[in-house]
């Protein structure tokens, strides 16, 4: 059922006023040196409490609640024993104190667009779902001006990011890729293109602009590509990727294209794709070298795991990953990367009311609006394609949290005007809590 524009702008002015209240809730609590208990703003000082409480945490696990609680860092050894805890709820309040002191009860979101250009890849991954050969039936390959076309809609409804990544595509040319980038960037020089996974920058480096990494960065920058993306980390451990992505960069080669753009001042996220034949060792191992690649650029603005879609034929009799593994891995993570500041549940990948609970279990962003998102889809995900704002702020608020709209920086851009044009709540947004 569309929603009208009148109910649109109705539900976000509640929104906004909903949030005021808990601004001058904070405000008074604040002046009165009182958290009050049913303040959601007040909950950071309760997360810390219920932290000094470590009779809630399993004896196994107290040398590591205590490095959380003095803001240590964990070993490789603690990060394993956390993802061997059945407890749960002990994770989820070691991650939400790690969460609440970096982040406090803020929870954000990004508007964004996604652009998958095309599938067409020379490349066959054995647990991609998205790739074709060009003269498969489900190969696509976007034309700019469509492109455009789609990114000026979606600019209309306020995005302030449009990402796009596509396959590794045999004939498209230097020409083509930095016409897409200066045709986007043309729409708006405020609007930030995230673009491209390592892999893709490596294609494009060694065979399309036939020149080094760093030039070809310096290339697409100029041409309006303004943060990488993280895709294509998957699990770094080279026999697992022998399985998984047979022919892909390695795990060094991922580092080095993110530790050149770091080197450029650029910025870029990280991922994990995980839940297929990686051990829990593997998945420490990816997370080690992450934090190490940050201890040395910093570069990096958050993490983003996922969990795979067991839907290829090669693959298929790997079972997916439930809700308290996703919830898990996300706690650790949240644990162990402490010197990255932000965790995003991916709720394409997990789906809006798993993020939703996320936001219990260390997260602090819900990603975005997304509007068309084709590579977990053909994999076989069956979430929505797109969040409104409103549903987006509304799970927010549900869980607890404070909603702020995000940039691609994961820096805060403060209240939203109710957007005036194309008021549109998609009818298959999933509202976790209605
Ligand atoms: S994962 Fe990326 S590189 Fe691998 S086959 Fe799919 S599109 Fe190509």
């Amino acid at each position: 059922m569309e929603t009208s524009r009148d109910d649109y702008l109705e539900s976000t002015r509640d929104l906004f006023l909903e949030r005021r209240f808990f601004l001058i809730r904070a405000s008074w609590c604040f002046l009165l040196h009182q958290p009050a208990r049913d303040c959601i703003l007040c909950t950071q000082s309760r997360g810390f409490l219920s932290l000094m409480n470590l009779s809630l945490i399993p004896e196994e696990l107290r040398p590591s609640a205590e490095k959380v609680r003095a803001a240590e860092r964990i070993t490789e050894a603690d990060a394993l024993q956390l993802y061997r805890c059945k407890d749960l709820n002990a994770l989820g309040i070691l991650a939400t104190a790690v969460r609440e002191r970096k982040n406090g009860n803020y929870a954000t979101y990004i508007l964004n667009r996604y652009i998958n250009y095309s599938n067409v890849c020379i490349l066959s991954c054995q647990f991609c779902a998205f790739a074709a050969r060009k003269r498969d039936a489900h190969a696509f390959e976007l034309a700019i001006d469509e492109i455009t076309a789609a990114v000026q809609d979606a600019l209309v409804l306020g995005i302030t990011e449009v990402h796009m990544v596509g396959g590794l595509h045999p004939t498209l040319k230097k020409d083509w890729y930095l016409k897409l980038l200066q045709s986007v960037r043309a729409l708006d020089p405020d609007l930030i293109i995230k673009a491209f996974t390592a892999i893709e920058i490596r294609h494009l480096a060694h065979r399309i602009l036939k020149t080094s990494i760093a030039d070809t960065l310096a290339t697409l920058r100029d041409a309006g590509l303004g943060a990488l993306t993280g895709g294509g980390a998957e699990i770094f451990d080279a026999e697992v990727r022998d399985e998984l992505c047979r022919g892909k960069e390695s795990a060094e080669e991922w580092l080095e294209v993110h530790r050149i753009w770091h080197g450029m001042g650029g910025r870029s996220t990280a991922t994990m794709l995980y839940g297929h034949v990686e051990t829990l060792a593997h998945r420490v191992d990816h997370l080690r070298q992450l934090r190490d690649l940050q201890d040395e650029t910093g570069g990096f603005t958050g993490f983003v795991p996922f969990a795979f879609e067991p839907q290829t034929e090669i693959l298929a009799h790997v079972k997916r990953a439930s809700a308290v593994e996703q919830l898990r891995n996300l706690a650790v993570s949240r644990i162990y990367l402490d010197n990255f500041d932000h965790l995003t549940a991916y709720w394409v990948s997990m789906s809006l009311p798993l993020a939703q609970i996320a936001l219990s279990y260390g997260v602090d962003d819900l990603h975005g609006t997304i509007m068309e998102e084709k590579i977990f889809h053909m994999a076989g995900a069956k979430t929505p394609q797109e969040q409104t704002v409103t549903t987006l702020e509304h799970v927010i608020i549900e869980a607890g949290r404070v909603p702020v709209q995000r940039d691609s920086f994961y820096r805060h851009l403060g209240f939203r005007e109710p957007c005036r044009s194309l008021p549109r709540a998609t009818p298959q947004a999933e509202l976790a809590c209605v």
